[in-house]
């Protein structure tokens, strides 16, 4: 397993967000995480991301304990070795598709014509090769999503975390991400946990975690 949690625990003031959720994922594995809204899937996304600390259980990833790391040392880890992707708003509005996506890179250090060069190779795997020299404003929904997935995916992470990465597409193009994203994971050995309450999305996964009042609960996928 590259990423373990065991009996998560998080309540926000007497709202209890977490109850006792485990969960695992393998690299190169798509798990789902799918449930009612208000079940924890947020809850369960950020902690196991290092983005906020469980009450209680713990978070290892690829051996390491997220508990007992420093802050600098957690948001170093998410930056080196996770990725995100989100529903909507993570492109930077002034800069191209291809800047955008060199970002991360750039901001490691990595001089702008490597940076870019592997930009352009992301994009051309998502299949939006087109828009590289276009800003986000003037591309489609589709459009954006891959350039995202790219962004995320530019810095060869062991893990991508996609919390409703298609909830602002269509169907059509919701599934041309999905099948793009899987795809360019699978390639890199990247695992992927995706938050999703669409079956049609969670079809993609391996494997469905299913949240219920703060509880995990395994399913097999079909
Ligand atoms: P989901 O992602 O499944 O919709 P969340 O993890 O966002 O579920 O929320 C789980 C529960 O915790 C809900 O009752 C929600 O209202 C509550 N909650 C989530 N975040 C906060 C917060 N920052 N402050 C207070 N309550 C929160
Ligand atoms: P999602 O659509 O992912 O389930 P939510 O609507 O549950 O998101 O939450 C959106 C944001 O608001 C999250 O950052 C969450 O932590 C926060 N939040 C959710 N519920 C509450 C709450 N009851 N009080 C304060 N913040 C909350």
């Amino acid at each position: 397993m590259i990423l373990t949690a065991r009996a998560l625990k998080k309540t926000y003031g007497i709202t209890p967000a977490l109850a006792g959720a485990d969960f695992e994922i393998a690299p190169g594995e798509v798990v789902a995480v799918m449930g009612p809204s208000g079940s924890g899937k947020s809850t369960l996304l950020h902690c196991i991301a290092g983005i906020i600390a469980p009450d209680e259980g713990t978070v290892e990833f690829d051996g390491r304990d997220l508990g007992s790391m420093s802050d600098v040392e957690r948001s170093a880890l998410r930056r080196s070795e996770f990725g995100f992707v989100f529903q909507f708003g993570q492109l930077v509005p002034e800069l191209s598709c291809r800047e955008n996506v060199a970002l991360p890179l750039r901001l490691d250090g990595v001089a702008r014509r490597v940076a870019e060069q592997r930009a352009d190779a992301l994009l051309e795997a998502l299949e939006v090769g087109g828009v590289a020299k276009q800003r986000p404003g003037t591309v489609s929904g589709g459009e954006g999503q891959r350039v995202a997935v790219a962004r995320a995916l530019v810095t060869d992470p062991r893990v991508l975390f996609a919390d409703e990465p298609t909830g602002a597409l269509d169907s059509l193009n919701g599934e041309r991400v999905m099948e793009l994203l899987t795809a360019a994971a699978r390639e890199r050995n990247t695992a992927v946990v995706l938050v999703t309450h669409e079956t049609r999305v969670a079809a993609y996964s391996d494997r469905e975690v299913i949240v219920r009042d703060g509880r995990t609960r395994e399913t097999v996928s079909s």
